[in-house]
């Protein structure tokens, strides 16, 4: 999977790039991720890429063209690579969605909608990520309104630019593409299905007084998957009960759960039948 980061500080994106996971599957060919620096794009001799808003008010705004001329060169280079001289990473088949597109334009924005596991999900369906960094008040609103796809936020505050938001969607979407990390790794995640992790142990069996539950120590795996199962339960109840609403809840879940105290919401209760209608 291909991810163009488009950036006025490409520098910032060094570190998070360069160790451990994504490190990793740089070198080993399973993501791409190529940085573009906004100014290269501007025409001017100052290579201006910012302006004063119209209509007055504090801070600048991220100038039209250099912007819209960055989207566009790294889009139409996907046309070019879909030709004659193919980019490996784009050449593992077309992973469409359900649009049949192979592209998304995603501007980081405190503005979008909310970036979540499962967005994260719909997004590793696109062969390339382009994603735009916006700086000091954001950008011009034509821009968006003409080429982006998307919008994403990364939570309600509010980041001085988007690159810290662009490597977080990059940290979520590039674990998910196939050999990035153990498929196994997913399968009982936080968030995968709506509940989030049990937690975990490794050596020593005893640390500062505190055993290691003995269930995972007793090599019965059908125990230690009943156990973890009600940890991830009991933490979604304790921590994120709104969670539990869309959680995928078998009737032993909801039994436990409700042993626990758990109140499901009205609105996942049938309505009762009307005895008059
Ligand atoms: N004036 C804007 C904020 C601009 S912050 C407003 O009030 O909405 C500058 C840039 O940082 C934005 O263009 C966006 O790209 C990025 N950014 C800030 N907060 C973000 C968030 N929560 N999620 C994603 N991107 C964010």
């Amino acid at each position: 999977m291909r991810f163009d980061i488009l950036t006025l500080f490409p520098e910032m994106f060094a570190g998070p790039l360069t160790e451990s996971i994504i490190k990793r599957a740089l070198q080993a060919g399973v993501i791409d991720i190529a940085l573009h620096d906004i100014r290269d794009f501007a025409t001017d001799k100052h290579r201006t890429a910012d302006d004063a808003p119209y209509g007055g008010g504090a801070g600048m705004v991220m100038k039209a063209e250099p912007l819209a001329a960055a989207i566009r060169s790294v889009v139409s280079s996907r046309l070019s690579v879909a030709g004659d001289a193919p980019e490996p990473a784009l050449e593992d088949g077309p992973r469409t969605t359900d649009h049949g597109r192979r592209t998304l334009v995603v501007m980081m924005s405190p503005a979008g909608e909310r970036f979540t596991q499962r967005v994260a999900e719909e997004l590793v369906g696109y062969n390339r990520l382009v994603l735009i960094c916006g700086r000091y008040e954001g950008v011009d609103e034509r821009v968006r309104e003409a080429l982006i796809d998307r919008e994403i936020s990364i939570g309600d505050y509010v980041l001085t630019g988007g690159e810290l938001a662009a490597m977080v969607v990059l940290d979520a979407v590039a674990r998910l593409v196939p050999g990035v990390i153990d498929a196994e790794s997913h399968a009982e995640e936080s968030h995968g299905d709506g509940l989030l992790e049990y937690p975990h142990y490794t050596r020593p069996a005893v640390w500062e007084e505190r055993a290691v539950p003995p269930v995972l120590l007793s090599g019965h795996h059908g125990e230690v998957a009943a156990w973890r199962r009600r940890e991830r339960l009991r933490r979604t109840l304790a921590r994120r009960p709104d969670l539990l609403v869309a959680a995928d809840l078998s009737p032993a879940d909801r039994e436990y759960l409700r042993s626990l105290g758990w109140v499901p919401e009205t609105r996942d209760i049938p309505a009762p039948k009307s005895a008059t209608e």
